[in-house]
């Protein structure tokens, strides 16, 4: 596999003083925190986007804040590039290494430090996974909101990195949402705090700026979650509609009507053949599908599904499933968990993330299928489509010669499709390398050149997680330090 992605050439200065930057780093680090030795660095060579692959100089996994900033002050001073990592899930390249770059693997700090049930928050290191911080409140009655579909592997680290959502964001918002603070090691080593426990510090919103700010500006090491008392109880309905545009009529009338539904997932034929072929759950045979969970107390419950009912009826769904127990809950959600799973069956894919306002879902989904035509691929969609977040899967034959390159040329196209219908290139996956080249479809040159300008200031040699998010072309002036206002 070859794609369309062009990452820069390697810094052959850096790659001739191999052996004393693995020296350098030996000697502040424990012997079991650095691997160089090239079959293991394969390891690292890739994240989930895994068509784009390159082994690093070496990586590193800390233990401590005190580690991390060690390492960042070696390569600092020796002006080496570095990759933060987390679980390497990242859908758009976020961690992809570069030959000269060290990795720096946030995954070993994974304590929980402090929990706070009475101030609502929890404050732990970022290399717990989502889902262990969730397991971790449970018993007090607690959970924290955005659930990525990843959340058995991704850390804290990595949610930040990205700003990542899930299904459950719709009423709670995603990662920039439920943070409260974070301690970050600058590229000089330095530790600084963002934030705290008390909301609304003073001061410009550093915490805003760098949730999201995918390895750009900082290495994240700790940080402090809110968490939520869980709800009474949730149900999930199943709708199967006759086509794809009243099924997105029927999420724009329920978001219109003020009911609030935790989750509205949506998913298509392609993807319910799949669903059905490898976890056999049981949907109605129809071209869209989707589910809607509400909570709350039981009347409350009642109360929404009675309004989402009636919202459907009146558009002649082919089914309208409600659960009644919790095992018919879990029955409703089995398919929609398993969907990437099924999808991964079907061959190789590539996963989109962008988003559109809701009313748009309908139009969108529809100028996908017409490009779905002219590039002969099958595109399965299964996305969050309460908050407009779409994820067409582009099918594709990673053996076949230009089928990749294909495939990235009809998911750039949706990209744009989706900022012409006034959405954005990504809801949760963030840019990284996969949509870099095409920042300049959602921003301006003065846009882009202000975050670039932003980066340089935390980031004056422009170490930190090179190659992703800004155009080369773009980012070459910032980058050879003569970057300015526009
Ligand atoms: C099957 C599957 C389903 C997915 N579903 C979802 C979903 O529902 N919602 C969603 O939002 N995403 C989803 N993702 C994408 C991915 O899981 C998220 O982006 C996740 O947050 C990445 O976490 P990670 O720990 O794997 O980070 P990585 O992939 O290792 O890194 C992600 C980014 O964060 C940066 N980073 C990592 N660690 C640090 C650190 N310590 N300090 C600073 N920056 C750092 C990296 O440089 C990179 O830019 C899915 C991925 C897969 C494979």
């Amino acid at each position: 596999m070859s794609g369309t992605i062009v990452m820069p050439a390697p810094d052959q200065h850096i790659l001739a003083r191999r052996d004393a930057i693995h020296q350098a780093l030996a000697a502040v680090l424990p012997a079991d925190g650095l691997i160089t030795a090239p079959d293991e660095l394969r390891a690292y060579e890739c994240d989930a986007l895994t068509a784009y692959r390159c082994a690093p100089l070496a990586v590193v996994l800390p233990r401590s804040t005190e580690e991390v900033a060690a390492a960042m002050r070696v390569c600092h001073q020796m002006g080496v590039k570095v990759v933060p990592r987390g679980a390497g899930t990242s859908l758009a390249g976020g961690a992809l290494p570069t030959a000269d770059s060290v990795v720096i693997g946030t995954m070993r700090l994974r304590d929980v430090l402090e929990l706070d049930l009475e101030s609502r928050f929890i404050r732990v290191q970022c290399g717990v996974t989502n889902l262990s911080v969730s397991a971790e409140l449970e018993p007090h009655g607690f959970f924290y909101a955005p659930d990525p579909s990843s959340q058995l592997a991704c850390t804290i680290a990595g949610n930040i990195g990205m700003n990542s959502g899930g299904a459950h964001c719709l009423k709670y918002g995603v990662t920039t949402n439920n943070l409260m603070a974070a301690k970050v090691v600058l590229v000089t080593g330095e530790v600084v705090e963002f934030g705290g426990p008390e909301p609304g510090a003073a001061g410009l919103d550093m915490l805003g700026l760098f949730c999201g700010s995918e390895g750009q500006l900082g290495i994240v090491t700790e940080a402090i979650l809110r968490i939520l008392p869980r709800p009474e109880g949730a149900r999930p309905v199943l709708i199967g509609f006759g086509d794809a545009v009243t099924a997105g009529e029927c999420v724009a009338r329920i978001i219109r009507s003020g009911v609030l539904p935790v989750a509205i997932e949506y998913m298509d034929e392609p993807c319910l053949r799949a669903v059905e072929a490898f976890a056999r759950a049981g949907y109605p045979e129809c071209p869209a599908v989707l589910i809607v969970e509400v909570e709350g107390a039981p009347e409350e419950i009642d109360h929404q599904i009675a309004a989402i009912r009636e919202i459907a009826g009146a558009l002649n769904p082919v089914e309208f499933r409600e659960s009644r127990s919790e095992a018919e809950a879990v029955a409703i959600w089995k398919g929609r968990k398993s969907a990437f799973g099924a999808m991964g069956r079907l061959g190789d894919y590539l996963c989109l993330d962008g988003t559109v306002p809701v009313s748009k879902l309908p139009a969108t989904l529809k100028r996908i299928g017409e490009l779905s035509a002219q590039y002969g691929l099958e595109v399965a969609n299964v996305f969050h489509a309460g908050d407009g977040n779409m994820h067409p899967l582009i099918l594709f034959n990673a053996n076949k010669p230009g089928d990749l390159e294909k495939a990235e040329a009809f998911g750039a196209d949706i990209l744009r499709a989706c900022v012409e219908a006034g959405g954005c290139l990504t809801g949760e996956h963030g840019v990284g390398i996969e949509k870099r080249d095409l920042m300049g479809a959602q921003y301006g040159p003065d846009d882009l050149a202000i975050q670039m300008e932003i980066k340089s200031l935390f980031d004056p040699d422009w170490l930190l997680n090179p190659a992703k998010v800004y155009p080369l072309e773009a980012s070459a002036p910032f980058r050879a330090g003569k970057g300015g206002a526009a």
